[in-house]
């Protein structure tokens, strides 16, 4: 019989790591509280995502989206003119209502069984984890399982029930984005279907991500002490912020109008040190998030859910004194590369010219590597090597 796998969240990091399951024989069981297909913000795939997905088997299903293709980010400053382009490779642009539905039905055609409900309590005993579920029509459910995936994104939920701790804020915690979609962007023949990034002051930016031929995902960031300066309702404050932000914003942006609703999302910048043990692993935002700016949120949700498949298969072929090494050994590994890019952005932020002359002139090839993803089980290069020296002077 195939030993059971219970996933809390079907997020990519559930439902990749649910596939991933499938295909070394587990039996992954997904419980999802929300219904499918849902909002969710997240839509640039770095390369590194993209090959993990096509690892998986799913490039005819990534093709099936009919997604905008990604080649890679231009960066701009303040003034019109100064940017930087960064070209990372093959990914896509996608809209996270349509890609999640897609790696959910998927994952469950590979085997895995879904729940629909929401996962309250988590209790480990003799051994065996007791999940209880809170289904939809308001019965209860248990399930038991030798292994749990946490996958809860950014309800963190086993650091919410103490299980994993402490947690500790991030560099970019007090920060609200605001993110709606809109058409009638222009696109300069330039701009492509690529990732364009607009920064001003200090940990303040903005998004434009094409979605389809006229329809643009805008996204706006700033620290939750400046918005409040402001005083005006979300839907104004990012309309007037769109006409004012920079230059090459407005140029983009000038005709545009919104065909969303505005969502926020704030606080949203943290890390738990401690996220694997006793055969309970925490995949994707469910431990860690950095700052979204170069969009590696999916990738590590994605690559961290093979890494957490052969911990789990490791296990399962270990005695558990041996679990705690090998829960070690995924945590090193998820950490090492998320701290290449929490490197990279402090440095980004404290010195933009400095970083889009080591990005772009002086150590391209290293940084290509880093943009498209390619973060894990590396060797620093010298341009990261230089970054986390300048870094640890701050
Ligand atoms: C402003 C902003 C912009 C971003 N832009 C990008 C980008 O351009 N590119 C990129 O790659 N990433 C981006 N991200 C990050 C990206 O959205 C996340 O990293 C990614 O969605 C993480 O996937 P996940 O599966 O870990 O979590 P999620 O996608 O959040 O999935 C978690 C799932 O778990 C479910 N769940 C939670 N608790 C329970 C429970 N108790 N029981 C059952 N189900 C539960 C939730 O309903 C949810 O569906 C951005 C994030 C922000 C905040």
């Amino acid at each position: 019989m195939r030993e059971t796998v219970a996933i809390v969240g079907g997020g990519p990091a559930g439902t990749a790591s649910a596939m991933n399951l499938s295909r070394l024989g587990f039996k992954p069981v997904i419980i999802e509280s929300e219904k499918f297909p849902r909002f969710h913000i997240g839509e640039s795939l770095t390369t590194e995502c993209v090959d993990a997905l096509n690892r998986l088997g799913l490039k005819e299903q990534l093709k099936g989206l009919a997604a905008p293709g990604k080649k890679g980010v231009r960066i701009f400053s303040k003034h019109s003119g100064n940017s930087f382009y960064v070209g990372a490779g093959d990914a896509w642009q996608v809209e996270r209502a349509r890609f999640d539905t897609m790696m959910l039905e998927t994952a469950v055609d590979r085997g895995a069984d879904y729940v629909q409900g929401r996962v309250r309590k988590l209790s480990y005993c003799q051994q065996q984890w007791q999940i209880e579920i809170e289904l939809t029509d308001q019965k209860t459910s248990t399930l038991n399982a030798k292994f749990v995936i946490d996958a809860s994104g950014q309800r963190r939920f086993s650091q919410r029930q103490g299980i994993f701790g402490p947690l500790k804020e991030g560099n970019y915690a007090r920060q609200i984005a605001f993110f709606s979609q809109f058409k009638d962007v222009k696109r300069l023949p330039e701009d492509n279907f690529d990732t364009l990034i607009f920064h001003r002051d200090k940990h303040e930016w903005c998004w434009i991500i094409p979605l389809s031929e006229s329809i643009t995902s805008i996204g706006m960031v700033l620290s939750v002490k400046a918005f409040k300066k402001c005083r005006l309702p979300a839907e104004e404050f990012i309309d007037s912020r769109l006409n004012s932000f920079s230059d090459p914003l407005v140029e983009r942006t000038s005709a545009a109008s919104r065909i969303g609703k505005v969502r926020t999302t704030s606080n949203y910048s943290y890390r738990v040190d401690c996220y694997a043990s006793q055969g309970l692993f925490c995949v994707g935002d469910s431990h860690r998030f950095i700052d979204p700016i170069f969009s590696f949120g999916v990738e590590f949700a994605v690559v961290e859910a093979e890494y957490v498949a052969k911990s789990i298969q490791a296990c399962s072929k270990s005695l558990p004194s041996e679990w705690e090494a090998i829960a070690h050994q995924y945590m090193d590994i998820s950490t090492s590369a998320q701290d290449v890019i929490e490197d990279m952005l402090s440095y980004f932020w404290d010195h933009p010219w400095g970083f889009a002359n080591m990005a772009h002139v002086r150590y391209k090839e290293e940084f290509l590597e880093i943009f498209a993803g390619r973060i894990y089980e590396i060797e620093a290069g010298e341009g990261l090597r230089k970054i986390r020296a300048s870094n640890a002077r701050a």
